[in-house]
């Protein structure tokens, strides 16, 4: 089956910071991929590259099939019916002129879907479905609370019936009390309408409950991708150890007990990543080979592994 997603080999430069460096990822259809990683490991900006917010440097980005990366954006337009993408901030991803109603109705205005009243009743329907009532849809951005905002994101996100969803950070800006309602709308409307979802966050948790496989970013570079339970229960890659060794866990026993593994330093700068392994410099099992000899992404017990010891071979 086509993945609804495949990245291959994607490179994305701004002048001198290589924020993207050859990553290929796929997500299959109506499948849940969490793409973690730090501040400034390239997450947000393999996001943008795959909706067409930014152009690529190289690589391609299939979208069931088809590859826009080179495609003007005059041509990529149409095609947007088919994939969107949801921000962290929804307060300044709204028009603050437009209501609930306009914003919601724009991409089916803007792929001629519908009669202006079957719009109408397809914006109060997916107003319903994402949990506002249809009194607001009479509203403006500003009259809204931050949860409500990022629902409007959603419904206008999938008002359309995309087949790919690339929600980037989508509950980090919003009140603790709040983002878990909005995860558990995700994750069901996932379920209910099939989308594929490219779910970009630093936050394990949400990965944890979203995700069915987990892509590690480290620096441009993709490092480990595994399934969902795989990757919490056994990660392989030195980093996906520190980052889960860091994240809190809900039993305080297993807080108390586990060790935890702090990682040196913050992540180097993209304008000149470390050679060899780019988690080197921070890595606590590093070797020599590794200053040197950059670690292909390869197949390990199941996942792929970027690292020189993930199958305990020879130092
Ligand atoms: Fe650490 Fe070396 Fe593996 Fe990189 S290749 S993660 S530096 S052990």
């Amino acid at each position: 089956m086509t993945p609804a997603l495949e990245v291959v080999d994607l490179v994305k430069h701004f002048g001198p910071v290589r924020a993207v460096d050859g990553v290929s990822l796929r997500v299959g259809s109506g499948e849940v991929v969490g793409l973690v990683g730090e501040s400034g490991s390239g997450k947000s900006t393999l996001g943008r590259c795959v909706t067409r917010l930014v152009p690529v440097t190289s690589g391609e980005v299939r979208i069931n099939g088809r590859d826009i990366a080179r495609l003007s954006r005059r041509a990529v337009r149409p095609l947007r019916r088919d994939f969107t993408i949801v921000f962290q901030d929804p307060a300044s991803s709204l028009n603050p002129r437009m209501t609930v109603a306009e914003i919601v109705a724009e991409p089916l205005r803007l792929h001629r879907i519908g009669t202006p009243s079957e719009r109408r009743e397809r914006v109060l329907d997916q107003l319903d479905q994402v949990g506002l009532r249809p009194e607001v849809a009479r509203r403006y951005p500003h009259e809204l609370s931050g949860g409500q905002r990022q629902r409007v994101s959603l419904a206008r996100a999938l008002v359309a019936s995309p087949s790919l969803l690339v929600a980037d950070e989508p509950t980090s800006a919003l009140d603790v009390s709040v983002q878990a309602s909005v995860l558990n709308l995700i994750s069901r409307l996932q379920a209910e309408l099939g989308f594929a979802c490219l779910f970009i966050t630093h936050d394990l948790a949400a990965v944890e409950f979203v995700a069915q496989r987990v892509a590690v970013m480290y620096l441009g570079k993709l490092v480990e991708v595994a399934e969902r339970e795989q990757l919490f229960r056994a990660p392989l890659h030195p980093y996906t150890q520190a980052l889960l060794s860091a994240a809190p866990i809900p039993d305080p026993v297993a807080q108390r007990n586990r060790q935890r593994i702090v990682l040196s330093g913050d992540i180097p700068s993209p304008v000149d990543p470390p050679s060899g392994c780019r988690f080197h410099t921070r890595c606590p099992v590093a070797v020599p080979r590794c200053s040197v000899e950059v670690p292909p992404l390869r197949q390990v017990a199941g996942s792929l592994v970027a690292c020189h010891l993930a199958d305990g071979s020879p130092q």
